[in-house]
């Protein structure tokens, strides 16, 4: 989805002084923030959008290189990281840290620390799963199927832990907020300390007839699989984030995500250096003496490799692009080929005859001793 205008965002003009677009920003934040529109996908993109316009355009070198090359002056590709997020903007963690940094505790909670809006004490856990990849599948990308054991929301109680049918019970220790707020008195004078409620770990509703699948958990072991979309080009380590496929919440909570990481398995034949390819290719001494063409396999099928007369053994030659696709892009490395003198084992009479004849001839012709190279 194309970014919309960073003012548009915020609703100011592109004269708009500092304190005007951080006004503007406040009362959007304020009203889309996710603590006070739990579970609604749609407040909590407008709060990430005016967090990221407002980050750009509260910082005077990062607003002139947006005035002047748009969301390309920001996005951190070829203008030297000028922003902090990626090129998807920026995520849900990174906004709420924003907002608190700039804003704090006590513009929206009166003093007290705010509640976690993701509730991690009843989120899933997050899961991470490797998938080997050959260096073929890396040449073109694939797709993997997964099977993945974890908690899944139970089906007879829908994830709610409540016996179905049975009705659920306010907390009455929280009075069904899910916090508790205390007054503290201190030197510095008195604040309000919210925490999340003991009784109902911030559910604000108590299971006392629990479902008998899952025990009142809302969730129960399963097993799961799922596609992965793996993109031409990656390396051992990269990883794929699956958001939302890990685990189930307690409870409806939020579910966990998947980690897919990559591992690229050896190949017979190829060495691989980033997106380069190497091996080794044996020839006759022949055609390193004459020249010619040699035919070579590639991971993605024959080259021709053209010989000069007089060229010696363990040679490389490059095949530019014949290597590996880069990743999200349309180059591709090289092919690296070692040609390598082979000697044959057995001879035939004619050719030790000719041989013979060569040896005799060529012996004074060798160079002398050298290092190594
Ligand atoms: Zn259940
Ligand atoms: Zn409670």
């Amino acid at each position: 989805m194309a970014k919309r205008d960073y003012y548009e965002v915020l609703g100011v003009e592109r004269a708009a002084n500092e304190e005007a677009i951080r006004k503007a920003y406040r009362k959007l934040a304020m009203q889309y923030h996710p603590d006070r529109n739990p579970d609604d996908q749609g407040a909590e993109e407008k709060f990430k959008e005016a967090t990221e316009a407002y980050e750009v355009l509260k910082d005077a070198q990062k607003r002139q290189a947006y005035d002047q090359f748009g969301h390309a002056g920001v996005s951190g590709q070829g203008f030297g990281g000028a922003s902090p997020f990626g090129a998807e903007g920026i995520d849900l963690e990174e906004a709420l840290r924003a907002f608190m940094r700039d804003f704090g505790f006590d513009s929206f909670f009166g003093g007290g620390p705010r509640r976690q809006a993701r509730r991690p004490d009843r989120g899933g856990r997050d899961l991470r799963v490797r998938v080997k990849l050959t260096l073929e599948e890396v040449a073109t990308g694939t797709t993997k199927q997964i099977r993945l054991r974890k908690k899944v929301d139970c089906g007879t109680c829908g994830g709610s832990g409540q016996r179905p049918g049975s009705s659920t019970k306010r907390c009455p220790t929280c009075g069904g907020s899910g916090e508790v707020r205390r007054v503290q008195r201190s030197i510095l004078g008195q604040f309000v300390n919210v925490s999340v409620c003991p009784a109902c770990h911030g559910e604000g509703v108590l299971v006392d007839d629990p479902c008998t699948a899952c025990g009142g958990e809302g969730r129960v072991p399963g097993e799961e699989s799922l596609n992965v979309k793996i993109p031409a080009g990656v390396s051992t380590g990269d990883y794929i984030p699956l958001r939302g496929q890990g685990e189930a919440g307690l409870r409806g909570g939020p579910p966990g995500d998947v980690m897919v990481v990559v591992e690229v398995e050896e190949h017979p034949v190829f060495e691989r250096h980033k997106q380069d390819l190497f091996f080794e290719q044996p020839v006759a001494f022949s055609t390193l003496v004459l020249g010619g063409r040699v035919e070579v396999r590639g991971l993605e099928g024959a080259a021709l490799v053209k010989v000069p007369p007089g060229t010696q053994s363990h040679q490389i030659f490059r095949l530019r692009g014949k290597g590996l696709p880069y990743l999200n892009s349309r180059r591709q490395g090289d092919l690296m080929v070692r040609l390598v003198a082979w000697s044959p084992p057995r001879t035939s009479r004619e050719e030790a005859g000719l041989l013979e004849r060569l040896a005799e001839i060529e012996g004074a012709k060798l160079p002398g001793p050298r290092r190594p190279a």
